[in-house]
């Protein structure tokens, strides 16, 4: 599957907007359901995070939102109406998809990366600066955070609606994968771009979020405002992100578990 594919044209969004959704979805593989009954927005000019022990179902999540995967119940809703499209439909109506893969294709030059994304050198420098003498170097000769940054640089340079974004941090260092993040985070910002990322780095992950889902055993089972669900993340940590954890009840003084999520989104104007 290619890693990251973003669209060829730029389309309009309103801060708040929701551009993707899933709705009461479930989905898995064959006849498998793995992840049941998903509410969750993604904004304009928001990121959320996704986060979740090992096999809980984030990467299916993503790979349905993205088309790859079929919904087995329920519904993707994109920019407000239900989508069936495959994914490289929704990448040429404004997705970008960040695999855990890296995608950068490693015998082609970093401009020649950039030139068939056609993604501007001048736009991919502009985000990360590093790349500037690295441009006529073969990607396979990059370091992993500098084929991180190509990769986060060719997706963001297509100025997409939505990104959704794999495990971006997978074996980099952490100041790397703060560079990435902080860049994803600005482009929402000021761009208006929608995010949606899934990733193991739980504390930055959230530190660049504004809002949060745990998700456990294919169920999201609490989501919160990023603040909210900083301040409870030791407590949260040990309830839902260790691996002997998955039997714990929530911390009584928490942030909000599933079922009362759809009365903050509506607070705060997000749906569409
Ligand atoms: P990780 O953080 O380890 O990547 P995850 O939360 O992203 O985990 P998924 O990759 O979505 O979890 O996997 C959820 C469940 O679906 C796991 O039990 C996994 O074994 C199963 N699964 C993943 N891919 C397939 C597949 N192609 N066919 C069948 N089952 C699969």
């Amino acid at each position: 599957m290619s890693a990251t594919v973003a669209r060829a044209a730029v389309s309009t969004r309103q801060p708040g907007e929701v551009v993707l959704e899933a709705r009461g979805l479930s989905c898995g593989y064959g006849q498998m359901s793995v992840v049941r009954d998903l509410d969750l927005p993604i904004v304009a000019g928001e990121v959320a995070a996704l986060i979740g022990p090992n096999g809980a179902g984030k990467t299916t999540t993503l790979l349905t939102l993205a088309g790859e995967l079929p919904s087995m119940a329920g519904e993707v809703r994109w920019m407000g109406e239900p989508t069936t499209a495959p994914m490289h439909r929704r990448c040429q109506q404004g997705l970008s998809y960040v695999t855990e893969e890296r995608s950068v294709i490693m015998g082609l030059t970093a401009r020649d990366n950039l030139r068939l994304a056609d993604v501007s050198v001048e736009r991919a420098t502009a985000l990360f600066p590093e790349l500037t003498p690295l441009m006529k170097r073969p990607a396979g000769l990059l370091s992993g955070g500098e084929q991180q940054m190509l990769t986060v640089a060719r997706a963001l340079g297509r100025d997409p609606s939505v990104m959704l974004l794999d495990e971006l941090s997978l074996g980099l260092a952490p100041m790397v994968v703060q560079r990435l993040l902080d860049a994803v985070r600005a482009a929402s910002k000021e761009q208006g771009v929608g995010v949606l990322l899934v990733e193991q780095q739980v504390r930055q992950a959230i530190a660049v979020a504004d809002r949060v889902y745990v998700m456990q055993r294919g169920q999201v089972v609490l989501s919160g405002a990023a603040e909210e669900i900083g301040s409870h993340l030791s407590e949260i940590e040990a309830a839902y992100l260790t691996a002997d954890s998955k039997d714990e009840q929530p911390p009584t003084d928490r942030p909000q578990s599933q079922t009362d999520q759809s009365q903050n989104h509506t607070e705060s104007g997000n749906h569409a």
